[in-house]
């Protein structure tokens, strides 16, 4: 299973783990202050999300809508 994971460059919202598959992911337009990272498993994104937070201090979670799959 694939997770991306959601960076926001201004640090503005926290980082956010994805499915691949999530709308989130599929329908999201590139931007110059975002940035999805894509890792193979649920492990590595939780390691990544961890490492982006700390880059600003605002914590990291699986998003909303990726929570029961
Ligand atoms: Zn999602």
């Amino acid at each position: 299973m694939t997770y991306c994971i959601f960076e926001d460059l201004i640090g503005a919202v926290e980082i956010k783990i994805h499915l691949k598959s999530c709308t989130h992911y599929t329908n999201h337009l590139p931007t110059e202050t975002t940035k999805w990272h894509e890792v193979d498993d649920y492990k590595s994104a939780e390691i990544l999300a961890e490492q982006l937070s700390k880059k600003y201090k605002k914590g990291w979670k699986r998003a909303e809508c990726c929570h029961d799959v």
